[in-house]
């Protein structure tokens, strides 16, 4: 069997943190959820989703299974210790300071966020669709890695696989409220003449505006929706998919 799929970050990588988001090959679940599926309780077994985990906690050399919450496209928080946990707890922002406790949010088009304080050793995990987008959540979870002793300049965030503007498409309103979500955003929405915002963008000008130096901003700029042989698309595949899954962790303590 082919190994499982993912990207690692370049950017966290060459500063020791562990960051990585999978693609889809490389596990054992049957279609629609073919094959690295890690999304629990979308029409998978349970059995193949922890599987996969443990193929992918391999591969990736993650060391643990990560910590993940309950995902419902706002703001709150959960900071994690220890083993990894599928919490019950909603949030959108998993943060934590503790060496090899890797961190992750599940996405199928939105886009994931991993960051780094690598000084001050604070990671995050971040989901961001459009809800999340519009309401900033990368700017709350920036705002709470700084409560846990990060400081703007030493973070770095890396904006993974997501819908790019070329296939997602919104109404109006969906369209006015992520233009308003930060300086320049405005520019961050093509019109075709329905509006198509860019999700990736969008985060970045939000990242910039927390202080986040713009040369500790890395994009992988891969629709989602457009690679149907890599990536998982919500829109794509009318809900009916699996979920990726984007993950950090510190290292073990110097
Ligand atoms: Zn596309």
């Amino acid at each position: 069997m082919a190994e499982p799929g993912f990207l690692r970050s370049k950017l966290l990588g060459e500063i020791g943190i562990t960051a990585i988001f999978s693609e889809r090959h490389g596990g054992i679940s049957p279609a629609p959820f073919d094959s690295l599926n890690l999304g629990h309780g979308m029409g998978d077994s349970s059995k193949n989703v922890e599987i996969n985990m443990a193929r992918l906690v391999e591969a990736a050399g993650l060391g643990a299974r990560p910590h993940q919450a309950e995902q419902v496209h706002g703001v709150e928080h959960v900071i994690c210790s220890g083993t990894g946990l599928l919490h019950s707890e909603q949030a959108d922002i998993l943060i934590s300071n503790e060496p090899a406790i890797p961190i992750a949010v599940r996405t199928a088009d939105c886009l994931p966020i991993l960051m780094a304080d690598p000084v001050n050793r604070v990671v995050a995990a971040v989901h961001a669709g459009w809800r999340g987008s519009a309401a900033g959540v990368v700017i709350t979870a920036v705002e709470q890695m700084l409560k846990m002793g990060a400081r703007e300049e030493h973070i770095r965030a890396s904006l993974g696989p997501c819908i790019g503007p070329c296939c997602f498409k919104v109404d109006d309103n969906t369209a006015e409220l992520l233009k308003k979500s930060t300086t320049g955003a405005e520019e961050a929405v093509v019109y075709t003449p329905e509006p198509h915002p860019d999700l990736t963008a969008i985060n970045r000008l939000q990242l910039k505006e927390t202080g986040v130096k713009e040369d500790h901003i890395e994009t992988f700029d891969i629709c989602t929706c457009c690679h149907p042989e890599r990536f998982y698309s919500y829109r794509r595949d009318h809900g009916t998919t699996g979920r990726h899954l984007a993950v950090v962790a510190l290292p073990e303590a110097p």
